[in-house]
């Protein structure tokens, strides 16, 4: 025989089948036990009496998270004893055979709850048990149906999905970099990408038009709020196009995807409203504003774009993108925007640096930015002239970003793009207020693995392959 997924017994009554899976829980009833069976696909009950003695005597040894193969008899329940609460609640299984497959340790936390009442320390300690619960299995399946969308949505529309380095070097997206060192070039080191930015432009000058890929990133960011030192965007690019271009694939995709994923949910107005970073300011005083009419209405999306925003403004003290530089203007959101058509003429004369406006797109949803990008400068006089604004010298503009304009030069189409945060939208979706929610194996808010025990120290040996002295 072979195995049936429990969901599947509801359809089998009268037919033997074979199940695998976990004691969910158990009730003694006077004489007869009852087990609660889990699998992936649900949970159904197995009733034992005590005419069967072997069996019965198994019964009373099973104990909850206990790994069993069962074989068994589906059998109508009588109207009295159907249970609403579960799928399979109209049927129970008569086992005829038990296998013990595993016992298990008595868990740390009860697995039958959404978990909201059990401390984060300990749910992520055990976060392979903490995956077990309902809530958690259900959010890990949405996470998978939504990047599968993602990933057939584009690839109907003619995209590739490409890899990019995990070690590369430093980009300046605005944060502090994770390093690698080299055990090869001692005092050297990798850096791991903030985001697939240079490599996706690249891809473009390389031809190959239309790229996405579901990305890692990572950010070494003090640990506010709901951060997460590595997190995974939807990254992508496109040639021959300007901003409306990608704004538009975006805004179809985002619909078909709940369209499709989350038919339940209600986009609150198509096509999404837009706004200028200045309306957003003077209406909403945030450039990420929740357009929600029903805020308390958990299945409404409010989706808006924001654009036109400033590309350029002054630094603040200390947070200087390019630290040790006289602290003047830095970009708003990404360097390797372009101005928008008609403030081009400023950025390459250098003036009226504080009203040129960028091409960036951000994508809000209830509140929440949970994309961005922007046309890009394809020419590298137009990048350069970035630069220069930025304060970079011409020795350091070679050293940072020789690569990107040497590419230029070979012939860039013009091209633009996005990223998603993905978490974030899946988050949302799965109406989590938090993105570890939706993360198999989040680190802490202060960016510690707790069931790994990361980060942690390195032996002798590998420090000293890696050319490296910790200061004490
Ligand atoms: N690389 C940008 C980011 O990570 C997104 C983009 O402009 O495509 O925010």
């Amino acid at each position: 025989m072979s195995r049936t997924l429990i969901a599947y017994t509801k359809n089998k009554a009268d037919e033997n089948v074979e199940l695998f899976g976990w004691v969910h829980g158990r009730r003694d009833h006077g004489k007869i036990i009852f087990i609660d069976l889990r699998d992936k696909s649900g949970i159904v009950q197995l009733v034992f009496t005590p005419q069967d003695k072997e069996l019965y005597k198994t019964a009373e040894t099973l104990r909850s998270e206990w790994v069993l193969k069962v074989s068994g008899k589906v059998a109508k329940r009588p109207s009295a004893m159907v249970n609403k609460e579960i799928e399979t609640g109209d049927i129970e299984v008569q086992p005829e055979s038990i296998e013990v497959l595993s016992e298990a340790a008595t868990p740390p936390f009860a697995l039958d709850t959404d978990g909201r009442e059990i401390g984060e320390e300990n749910r992520m300690k055990y976060r392979y048990l903490d995956l077990r619960r309902e809530r958690l299995s259900k959010n890990m399946a949405l996470r998978h149906r939504v990047t599968k969308f993602i990933r057939d949505f584009f690839d109907r529309e003619g995209f590739l999905e490409i890899e990019t380095p995990i070690m590369t070097k430093s980009t300046p997206e605005g944060a502090r970099d994770y390093v690698v060192p080299s055990r090869l070039y001692s005092g050297k080191f990798y850096a791991l990408p903030q985001s697939p930015q240079q490599y996706k432009q690249l891809l473009m000058v390389a031809g190959i038009e239309k790229y996405f890929q579901i990305a890692r990133s990572f950010r070494d960011e003090d640990t506010r709020g709901d951060r997460q030192p590595e997190f995974t965007q939807m990254d992508m690019e496109m040639s021959f196009v300007e901003r409306e271009d990608v704004m538009a694939v975006n805004e179809a995709l985002l619909i078909e995807l709940i369209k499709n994923v989350m038919p339940n949910k209600k986009i609150q107005e198509i096509p999404f409203p837009r706004l200028t970073y200045k309306e957003a300011m003077e209406k909403y005083k945030t450039d990420r504003p929740d357009l929600r009419e029903h805020p308390d209405d958990p299945d409404l999306l409010a989706f808006c774009w924001v654009i036109d925003f400033p590309f350029f403004e002054k630094e603040k003290e200390g947070a200087a993108h390019f630290e040790a530089l006289a602290k003047k203007w830095t970009f708003t959101h990404n360097p390797f925007s372009a101005p928008k058509p008609e403030h081009m003429e400023w950025l390459m004369q250098k003036k009226n640096i504080g009203e040129i406006l960028t091409t960036q797109y951000d994508i809000i949803l209830n509140g929440f930015e949970i994309g961005g990008g922007s046309i890009r400068n394809h020419k590298a006089e137009a990048l350069k002239k970035v630069f220069e604004i930025l304060g970079l010298d011409e020795e350091r503009i070679t050293k940072n970003f020789g690569h990107m304009l040497e590419a230029f030069s070979y012939g860039a189409p013009t091209h633009g793009g996005i990223a998603w945060g993905l978490d974030r939208l899946v988050a949302i979706l799965a109406n989590e207020p938090n993105i570890r929610e939706v993360i198999a194996f989040p680190k802490t808010g202060d960016a510690r693995d707790l069931m790994m025990n990361s980060p942690s120290e390195l032996e002798e040996k590998q420090l000293k392959e890696l050319h490296l002295q910790i200061k004490k």
